[in-house]
């Protein structure tokens, strides 16, 4: 049996398969191109053809790539320092656990320190703005290559150290997917290092170097940009805060780590989710009081769904006989393992994806109704959670069988009440 598991091969392929993998390699960095290269311009609409791809010049700039360089090395450095908590993340396959440094939301602190000190040195952050395109070209390439030495690496891991759903044997598709599980040098864990470090920090930065653009261009920041980054950082720092729930999602204990989370992490998010702050600081918009104040009110809203649903959940996997949870209605599974069906997960099947999309939108709306593209996010996250959640549901079935069906029974709306 454990042999029959150390070698078993993937094949549920995801993503149309190869061909799929194929396709997506150059269509996620081909869009984070055409948004940025679209948001530039006057218009900023999604309707004009794409104009000629710039020269070479304005799209390659190896001060752009050293300085890309320098904050992954930062991060790096302070990911290894020995500050904060060492926590293990759940059972890997043979049965043992990895340790994980928790120490995030130090980085950020750091981090947020050291970019006081450049505002402080009056340094010019709007570089960052100036220089925009080259830093995501920059960005895509180290992924890139990244991948490549991910994928090299994998070939020497043990069969047992392979991603359960990057082991088909095409190389293609296990390059994208990833092959292997939890790829570490040392005790340095490259993957759980890129999920919440230099992107997500990153894209915080970003956005403070988008400010200071604006307060450059038009002399102070609007109410739209100063509620476009402050409702982003809030997601950033509770995402750092609450680092330890990651050791139980989807990308650390299911998904390896290739192109598409190298990607992802590296590219995708700090260039296509601060799309809003870019747009707004050549698209001003006015935004009053009371619109202001309805846009928090639905951040607020977004934010207590997402927060409290996800720590309901962490809490009684944790520890069900918590008392903050101990009280809620559960159904019993095969597994030993029980399922909430009361509290946030009794409303609908995904609650945290429900208040992550409205906060979503409320990141969108602060950037006017004229155009949809800051409205990107919004869009492209609902189909992205729509498709996380249906694989999500493919695994819970496998798992849980009897007990997921009776779930669905008692909850059976899966993200948005009454809708879907
Ligand atoms: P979830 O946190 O939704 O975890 C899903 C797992 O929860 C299931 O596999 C199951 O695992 C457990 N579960 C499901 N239903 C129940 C229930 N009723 N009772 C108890 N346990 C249940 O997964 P994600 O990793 O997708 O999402 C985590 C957060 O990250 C979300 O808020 C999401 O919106 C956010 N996110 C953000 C992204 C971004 O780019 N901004 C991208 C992806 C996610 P088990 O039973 O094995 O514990």
């Amino acid at each position: 049996m454990a042999e029959k598991i150390r070698t078993s091969r993937t094949t549920e392929l995801e993503f149309g398969g190869p061909v799929g993998a194929f396709l997506l390699i150059f269509v996620m960095p081909g869009t984070v191109f055409y948004l940025l290269l679209t948001c530039r311009t006057k218009e900023a609409s999604v309707l004009q053809l794409p104009g000629p791809l710039p020269p070479f010049e304005s799209l390659w700039n190896p001060v752009a790539l050293m300085i890309l360089l320098a904050w992954f090395f930062l991060q790096a450095l302070l990911y290894i320092l020995p500050m904060g908590k060492v926590s293990e993340g759940t059972p890997l396959r043979d049965n043992s656990r990895l340790k994980y440094r928790i120490n995030a939301f130090h980085a950020m602190m750091v981090s947020s320190l050291l970019a006081g000190v450049a505002l402080v040195l009056k340094l010019p952050l709007s570089y960052v703005y100036d220089h925009f395109l080259q830093l995501a070209v920059g960005s895509a390439f180290l992924a890139l290559v990244l991948s490549i030495f991910l994928y090299m690496k994998s070939l020497t891991a043990p069969m047992s150290a392979l991603a359960p759903g990057g082991n088909s044997g095409n190389p293609l598709y296990d390059f994208f997917i990833g092959h292997e599980l939890n790829p570490r040098i040392g005790s340095f864990d490259l993957k759980y290092f890129c999920e919440l470090r230099p992107g997500l920090i990153g894209w915080c930065f970003i956005n403070l170097c988008f400010l200071m653009k604006e307060i450059e261009l038009q002399g102070s920041p609007s109410l739209s940009m100063i509620l476009v980054c402050g409702f982003q950082a809030v997601y950033v720092i509770d995402a750092l805060w609450h680092e330890e729930a990651i050791l139980t999602t989807m990308d650390i204990v299911h998904d390896g780590f290739g192109f598409m989370l190298a990607f992802g992490d590296l590219c995708w998010v700090p260039f296509t989710y601060s799309l809003q702050g870019y747009f707004l600081v050549t698209h001003p918009q006015k935004l009053g009081v009371t619109a202001a104040t309805g846009i928090v009110l639905l951040n607020t809203l977004g934010y207590i769904i997402f927060r409290g649903s996800n720590s309901q959940k962490n809490a009684f996997r944790r520890n069900p006989a918590d008392p903050q949870v101990a009280g809620l209605e559960t159904i019993p599974t095969a597994t030993g393992k029980r399922l909430l069906v009361s509290g946030w997960w009794g409303l609908v099947r995904h609650p945290n994806y429900l208040g992550d999309l409205i906060m979503a939108l409320a990141w969108s709306l602060p950037c006017g109704l004229s155009h949809i593209l800051p409205y990107f996010y919004v869009i492209y996250f609902t189909v992205l959670l729509i498709h996380r959640e249906a694989r999500d549901e493919h695994q819970c079935m496998k798992k849980y069988g009897l007990a997921w069906q009776e779930y669905c029974r008692r909850v059976p709306y899966r993200i948005f009440p009454y809708i879907y």
